[in-house]
C-alpha cells in the first residue's frame, strides 16, 4: 500500500502538508508530491483533503 495524490483533483491549498507529520509533502507547481522514502503511510493525509485528491492504493 502506498499513498498517491491524483493530481487532477489537487487544488494546491497545501492543507496535506500542515498535516504530514514527516514532512514527506510539497508542492511542485502547485500539486502535492509526497515522497514515498519519508512517507510513513499514516493516512493522515487522506482526512486533510478538502478535494479527496490523496487515496491509498
Ligand atoms: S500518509 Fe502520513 S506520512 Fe504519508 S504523506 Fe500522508 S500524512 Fe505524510
Ligand atoms: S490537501 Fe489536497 S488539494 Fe490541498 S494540496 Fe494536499 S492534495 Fe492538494
Amino acid at each position: 500500500m502506498s499513498v498517491i495524490v491524483k493530481f487532477e483533483k489537487c487544488e494546491g491549498c497545501g492543507d496535506c502538508i500542515e498535516t504530514c507529520p514527516c514532512g514527506a509533502i510539497e508542492l511542485k507547481d502547485v500539486k502535492a508530491v509526497i515522497d514515498g522514502e519519508l512517507c510513513a503511510d499514516c493516512g493522515a493525509c487522506i482526512d486533510s483533503c478538502p478535494t479527496h485528491a490523496i487515496e491509498m492504493e
